[in-house]
């Protein structure tokens, strides 16, 4: 399909990955788990390796000139996710070491502090299990309640749902921006919005959004948005935590240790400012030196230009998908993002997985970290393909082969 080329080019964009350049010791593959982890590119990796080789000391402390530039690489890089985020400032960006990372820190420096018994914490049925268990465990030790937002039957949110759901005890309502299993992409300005007008504040789980559309944190109105580096063609090892000022300010540290007070002695502690006061002990520096180059990469490219590729993608792989017979796609349709969970007759999602991967093709299976969602569908695990701005048609055309292939191994006709 010719149309998709129109707006990005993803074979050139393939180039500018040594992942997909041919290896003597490697297959190369058709990469679609990128719901998972996605590759990175040449200017992510050669941004890490050059920041070891010639800026390597630790930030904030040193008063020599290496440590001073990657105080200044590392400052920089909380600079550049502000202004991705099109946050107001960039104290309002904290480093953690992904999405995971930073739900817990919410959900035990607000929590802990801030949730007593009755109160209430709104999360839906579609939610990965970093933006529940958090949640469940400081319910659990405060006397809170979780209540279920649960989705329709063709896998949405509904928002007379959340309003009816909604009172005066609930604290916080937690979202993510894009399933991870569904591929819904939920109204998350409006979720907020009826959260603010309820008195409760919004987190926002970015971990499947932030590398596939434009995020805009002040449009959005949330109070916390979180994304891991390594979904977004950067390095493991980083994530981010935006959090609004008045929030933030108000909080008290997740973990303790260096870096992260005013003063201490024996009886008194003084916590530093933000964001300072949210990263105890060296942080991930090279790693945030790559996520700043990633964030480069994708604004190469362009957001809407991104958004627009992968959704003309998406809804061909819809239409391919389709062919299959026997193939169950869960999941909203056509308004969707590019993952696509799936179960194939009654095979076992893994012999999808493995036989696939013969054929040089890498998808997941499995529950993919949602097990409360996987009760819902009925359906423990599943299949799941997703996709990334490094796919094209091509990838699509071979996957449904290598499906159609799949039944065959099994004795399924036609
Ligand atoms: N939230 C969602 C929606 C995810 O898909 C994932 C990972 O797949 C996470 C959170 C957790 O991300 P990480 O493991 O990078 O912390």
């Amino acid at each position: 399909m010719a149309t998709t080329q129109r707006v990005l080019d993803a074979s050139e964009i393939r180039k500018q990955f040594p992942f997909f350049q041919p290896h003597p010791e490697m297959r190369s593959l058709i990469y679609l788990d990128n719901a998972a982890t996605t590759h990175k590119p040449y200017s992510v990796i050669e941004a890490v390796s050059h920041f070891w080789a010639h800026y390597n000391a630790n930030v904030h402390r040193g008063a020599y000139g290496v440590g001073a530039k990657a105080s200044e690489l590392y400052e920089g890089a909380r600079a550049r996710v502000a202004q991705f985020l099109n946050a107001r400032e960039m104290a309002e960006i904290i480093f953690t070491r992904g999405t995971t990372e930073s739900i817990n820190l919410v959900a035990y420096a607000w929590g802990r502090s801030q949730l007593k018994p009755g109160d209430e914490i709104i999360l839906t049925e579609m939610e990965h299990h970093a933006n529940l268990i958090p949640w469940l465990r400081v319910a659990q030790e405060t006397g809170a309640k979780v209540v279920v937002w649960s989705i329709t039957d063709e896998g949405r949110l509904e928002l007379e749902t959340l309003k009816s759901l909604l009172s005066e005890r609930t604290r916080m309502v937690a979202v993510t921006h894009v399933s991870n299993v569904l591929g819904t992409v939920n109204p998350v300005a409006e979720i907020c919005r009826l959260a603010h007008e309820a008195g409760a504040l919004c987190l926002v789980d970015g971990a499947q959004s932030v590398a596939h559309m434009p995020v805009d944190v002040q449009a959005i109105g949330c109070d916390f948005f979180a994304f891991s580096g390594h979904k977004a063609y950067g390095p493991t090892g980083i994530g981010v935590l935006y959090g609004r000022r008045e929030v933030l300010e108000n909080l008290p540290p997740f973990m303790t240790g260096g870096g992260m007070i005013r003063s201490v002695n024996w009886d008194r502690i003084d916590w530093a400012e933000i964001p300072m006061r949210f990263e105890a002990g060296t942080p991930p520096i090279a790693e945030a030196v790559g996520l700043h180059a990633a964030l480069d990469f994708i604004d190469s490219l362009g957001r809407e230009q991104i958004e627009a590729y992968e959704h003309e993608l998406t809804q061909y792989a819809l239409e391919r998908l389709q062919e299959v017979p026997g193939l169950k796609l869960y999941g909203p349709q056509p308004d969707r993002a590019g993952i696509f969970a799936f179960t194939l007759e009654d095979i076992h999602p893994h012999d999808i997985a493995t036989i696939l991967d013969s054929r040089d093709i890498a998808i997941r299976s499995g529950m993919h970290c949602a097990h409360p969602l996987g009760d819902r569908l009925g359906q423990k695990s599943t299949a799941r393909a997703s996709l990334a701005v490094y796919n094209d048609t091509e990838h699509i055309d071979r996957l449904v082969e290598g499906l159609h292939y799949v039944r065959q191994v099994f004795g399924y006709a036609g």
